[in-house]
C-alpha cells in the first residue's frame, strides 16, 4: 500500500480501535459509504480516531441503509502532534471554515480562535472549528486531530504563548521584505516551537499592531505588497513557516 491510500474512503470516529472491532456505522456515515460512495461489502474504509493511527476496516452491511465496518489490522501509527499552534482572529461563518481546513492541512496542531478590534461578531462556534479540522484530516490523511482551544482576547492569547515560542505575526502594515529571510534571522538557526496569527477582514487596530511587536520573539511578517483576504494570508504564511522552520524543510 503507497503511503497515503487515498482510494479507501478515510472516516473518523470517536470509538477506541484494535483488531477485531466491530462498529457500528452512524446513519450518516452508512449512508456516505453505502449509497454516496456506494461502497459494498468487504471493501475497505480507513478509520481513524485521533488516538490509535490509522486501521483497516472492512464494510459489513446490514440492510439497504446501515452497516457495520470490522477493524481488520492497523495501517498507520499514530503520529505526535503538530507543534504550531494557529491564532486567528474569527471570520464570517464560510471563510472561516475555509481558513480552519487549510490551517489543519497545511500543518496547525492547536487552533486558537483570538478576538481582536476589528473581529466581525463576538461568537465562535467551536463544535464547528472541529468538525471542519476532522473532515481536514479526512481528506488529507491528517491522524492527529488539532486542539480547538477557547478563543481569548489578544492580550490573553499573547500572555498563553510560552515566551520561547516564536511568534509569527502577519502584519499587513509591515514593509514588504523578504519573509524566508525574516523568518531564517528570527531564529538563529535554532528550530523554536511555533505561532502563527492572522487577523481579521479589518486588520490589526495600531494599539494591537504595538502590543505584538513589544513581545519578544515574535517577527512581524510581510506576506508582500498586496493586503491579502485573511483566508489567503492563512495559506501563504502556513507555506512559507512550514517550508523555512517547520516540517516542510
Ligand atoms: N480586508 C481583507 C484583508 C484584511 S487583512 C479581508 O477581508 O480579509 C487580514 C489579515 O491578513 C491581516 O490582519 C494580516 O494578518 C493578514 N495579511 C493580509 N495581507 C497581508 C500582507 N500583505 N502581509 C502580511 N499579512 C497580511
Amino acid at each position: 500500500m503507497a503511503l497515503y491510500d487515498f482510494t479507501a474512503p478515510r472516516l473518523f470516529v470517536e470509538a477506541d480501535l484494535a483488531e477485531g472491532r466491530v462498529l457500528p456505522l452512524e446513519r450518516a456515515q452508512a449512508n456516505y459509504l453505502l449509497t454516496v460512495l456506494r461502497k459494498a461489502e468487504g471493501e475497505p474504509v480507513l478509520l481513524f480516531n485521533g488516538r490509535d493511527g490509522e486501521w483497516r476496516a472492512d464494510i459489513c452491511p446490514n440492510g439497504r441503509k446501515s452497516a457495520d465496518l470490522k477493524v481488520v489490522e492497523r495501517t498507520r501509527p499514530q503520529p505526535a502532534p503538530p507543534d504550531l499552534h494557529y491564532l486567528f482572529a474569527p471570520l464570517k461563518t464560510g471563510r472561516l471554515d475555509y481558513m480552519a481546513q487549510k490551517a489543519v492541512e497545511m500543518g496547525a496542531g492547536t487552533l486558537r480562535p483570538v478576538f481582536t478590534r476589528f473581529t466581525q461578531g463576538e461568537r465562535i462556534k467551536l463544535d464547528r472549528l472541529r468538525a471542519n479540522a476532522i473532515e481536514a484530516a479526512e481528506q488529507c490523511g491528517i491522524l492527529a486531530i488539532p486542539t480547538v482551544a477557547e478563543p481569548e482576547r489578544l492580550p490573553a492569547a499573547l500572555a498563553a504563548l510560552e515566551p520561547e515560542r516564536l511568534l509569527v505575526f502577519c502584519d499587513e502594515d509591515a514593509p514588504v521584505a523578504d519573509p524566508v529571510a525574516a523568518l531564517r534571522g528570527a531564529t538563529d538557526g535554532k528550530t523554536p516551537p511555533l505561532a502563527v496569527l492572522v487577523g481579521p477582514e479589518g486588520g490589526f487596530h495600531a494599539e494591537e499592531r504595538a502590543l505584538i511587536a513589544a513581545r519578544p520573539n515574535t517577527v512581524a511578517l510581510s506576506l508582500g505588497p498586496r493586503i491579502l483576504r485573511a483566508d489567503t494570508a492563512a495559506v501563504a504564511v502556513m507555506a512559507l513557516v512550514q517550508a523555512v522552520l517547520g516540517d516542510g524543510r
